[in-house]
């Protein structure tokens, strides 16, 4: 196995608002390895966007410990923070998120407008990217002019125009018919295939058994981590 790109040891996450307080994860420790493609499954509720979002760093945990890389998060400054977010980690989110104004390949080359890549160059990799997601000929729509499986992959190549060592996906098949949530599916297998790591978000049994490992989530605990029956493939 090689060194862990990912390794919580303690992690919390209390919610509170008001005199309200919520313990929404109560004690994560895991690690994953470079390349391993992994899903984090369980039902609605029960912790998985939070923990998304601690590992994305768009969340501070309320306890314990993220060492991404080797390198502790809460010791990262904001500029390091903004760089993790923008060129190490591609995210992908169920809505989608694309700006509805914007063209696909002006979509996609947003996280290299903010890389301060030259303008001729942002767009060619927009282009490639999208190309690598099958969408050579939808550069110039609008997301309202694609389909939700044409989106999503608009999605997908935004999140890998800056070639990140990881992927996040939040239930990224979650608004998809089977048909594009099959597209999807096979495109994490490439991204993992091409030696990312992934860690895939969904509360779906069956889209979960696509990683080589599951790891069960309740009530803001893990419950189980086991690998599937695809463990080993690829890589
Ligand atoms: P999942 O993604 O598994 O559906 P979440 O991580 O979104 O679960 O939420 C876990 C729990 O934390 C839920 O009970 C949710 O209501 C609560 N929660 C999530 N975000 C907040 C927030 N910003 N403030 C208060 N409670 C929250
Ligand atoms: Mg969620």
């Amino acid at each position: 196995m090689s060194e862990p790109i990912i390794a919580l040891d303690g992690i919390r996450k209390t919610y509170r608002s008001g005199s309200l307080e919520f313990e929404a994860l109560c004690g994560i420790d895991t690690a994953i390895s470079e390349g391993e493609y992994v899903a984090v499954v369980g039902p609605s509720g029960s912790g998985k966007s939070t923990l998304m979002n601690i590992l994305g760093c768009l969340d501070n945990p309320t306890a314990g410990r993220y060492l991404l890389a080797g390198e502790d998060v809460s010791t990262m400054s904001e500029a390091q923070l903004a760089e993790v977010r923008n060129r190490r980690i591609g995210f992908v989110f169920q809505q989608f998120n694309l700006l509805a104004s914007l063209p696909a390949w002006r979509n996609v080359e947003l996280p290299l407008v903010y890389a301060g890549v030259s303008r001729h160059e942002r767009r060619e990799r927009a282009v490639a990217a999208l190309t690598r997601v099958g969408l050579a000929d939808r550069t110039e729509n609008r997301p309202g002019e694609l389909s939700g499986g044409q989106q999503q992959r608009v999605a997908v190549a935004r999140a890998l125009v800056t070639e990140p060592a990881m992927i996040l996906a939040d239930e990224p098949t979650g608004n998809l018919d089977s048909r594009s949530t099959a597209d999807v599916l096979d495109l994490l297998d490439e991204l993992h295939g091409a030696g990312r790591t992934i860690v895939l978000i969904t509360h779906e049994k069956d889209v979960a058994e696509r990683a080589g490992r599951n790891l069960v989530i309740s009530d803001g605990q893990i419950t189980s981590d086991r690998p599937t029956a695809r463990a080993g493939v690829s890589a």
